[in-house]
């Protein structure tokens, strides 16, 4: 048996990097990985600018006591670039983002200044030497990385990507995973169901799991507990994606063929995790294929998807410095646990003038979907831990889309 710490770890130190990429459009780059270093090739900004409408000036005109009269030389718009000297006694008429003329190494907001006709008079304390200044490179210095490679393509990256004059990027391709359930009591949802039979939910709620990391799922139905149609399925899975993702079928019950298959035809590496939900669980390769073989129930799938299987992909997905968003709130019911197992429970978070704070959402059991479905957050209680008390922080970490 394996913490959850040491089974995701060993989850981790078996997935590698996909060595695939393609060129996208910064557009269409939104939630990708980027392949390479950005470095940037050249200043931003490009040259000292003003922050605000006002005057550009010579800071040590300035004067403490009293007001300085400037006589305005020059008027410069955002986009102009002007080169009359600004020499001592002289002001420029500027405006926000255009470039300091030559001299001119601080700006007066217009708000501060008294305007007559063509002289400005700036009173003492209305402006400190360089104020109002963007200094050259102050966002971005020629040369440097900006981006790493592994960074998640947020907005901003996007944002920042188009700034330095880059309409296209290299970027990580897209994982492609197969999603299999397995069982003979599963059917599909909306099909005829026998009385002892229940709709396939683990796939719809995998392949959901995968489009929010941006994965491309590639579903492959259910699959009966039968040998010959689940090593079809594997072997034909494994020769289409680059990893599969089944559920049900790894536990130690007379049709839990999924282990035996992945045996057979691949490697595995199975264990049993002391989490809950979410006990038994298989892993390993088929040829190159990285298979994850979750556990049936539908919370038990959900939850060793998002804190095992989530991050080895986002390995293979080559992405850098993932860490999940987790943070503290206060309990505001008792729990009752064993110590010996690491439990994700369902809970509610909200905030509140007490700050955050979180409640279960009821019954745990782990065929209870509903608690997935009610709650917004898992609540980490620790393995070596027993009861909880209300009023004590507890970790949570917020399902993805919530
Ligand atoms: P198993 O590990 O195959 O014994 O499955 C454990 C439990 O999960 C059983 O109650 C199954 O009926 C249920 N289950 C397995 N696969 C699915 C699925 N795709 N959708 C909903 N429930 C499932
Ligand atoms: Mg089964």
């Amino acid at each position: 048996m394996f913490s959850f710490e040491a089974a995701r770890q060993r989850v981790l130190e078996r997935v590698e990097p996909l060595a695939e990429r393609e060129r996208l459009a910064v557009k269409g780059a939104l939630g990708r990985i980027l392949a390479d270093d950005v470095r940037a090739p050249f200043d931003i900004p490009p040259l000292p600018n003003s922050a605000r409408d006002g005057y550009a000036l010579r800071g040590a005109d300035l004067v403490s006591t009293g007001s300085v009269h400037l006589r305005m030389v020059a008027e410069v718009p955002a986009g102009q670039y002007c080169d009359t000297e600004i020499k001592t006694g002289e002001a420029a008429r500027i405006f926000t983002g255009a470039p300091l003329p030559p001299g001119a190494d601080t700006v007066v907001m217009q708000e501060h200044v008294q305007r007559h006709d063509d002289v400005v008079e700036v009173p003492a304390g209305a402006v400190k030497t360089y104020d109002n200044v963007r200094p050259r490179g102050e966002d971005v210095e020629s040369g440097a990385v900006v981006l790493e490679r592994g960074t998640f393509i947020r907005p901003q990256e996007m944002g920042i990507l188009a700034s330095l004059g880059l309409p296209s990027v290299w970027v990580n391709t897209r994982p492609r995973v197969a999603v299999i359930s397995t069982g003979n009591e599963v059917v599909e949802s909306g099909e005829a169901r026998g009385p002892a039979q229940i709709f396939d939910s683990n796939r719809y709620s995998l392949i959901g799991l995968l489009e929010t990391l941006g994965v491309e799922a590639l579903d492959f139905g259910i699959i009966r507990d039968e040998r010959e149609a689940l090593r079809q399925a594997f072997l034909s899975a494994s020769e289409q994606t680059h990893a599969i993702l089944t559920s049900g079928g790894v536990s130690v019950g007379a049709y839990d063929l999924v282990r035996d298959i992945l045996d057979e035809i691949g490697v595995i590496d199975f264990w049993r995790v002391k989490m809950r939900p979410g006990g038994p669980q298989a892993y390993g390769r088929i040829g190159p294929a990285y298979f994850f073989g979750l556990p049936g129930n539908p919370v038990s799938a959900m939850v060793v998807f998002l804190e095992i299987v989530r991050p080895a992909l986002w390995r293979l997905m080559g992405r850098q410095d993932w860490q999940p968003t987790c943070f503290h709130a206060r309990l505001q019911e008792s729990i009752r646990k064993r110590p010996g197992l690491m439990e994700f429970q369902r809970g509610i978070l909200s905030y509140t003038d007490r700050g955050w704070e979180v409640t279960t959402t009821g019954p745990q059991g782990s065929g209870i979907l509903r608690s997935m479905v009610k709650g917004n957050c898992l609540i980490f209680l620790a393995e070596e831990r027993g009861d909880y008390e209300s009023g004590e922080e507890v970790w949570v970490e917020p399902f993805p889309l919530s």
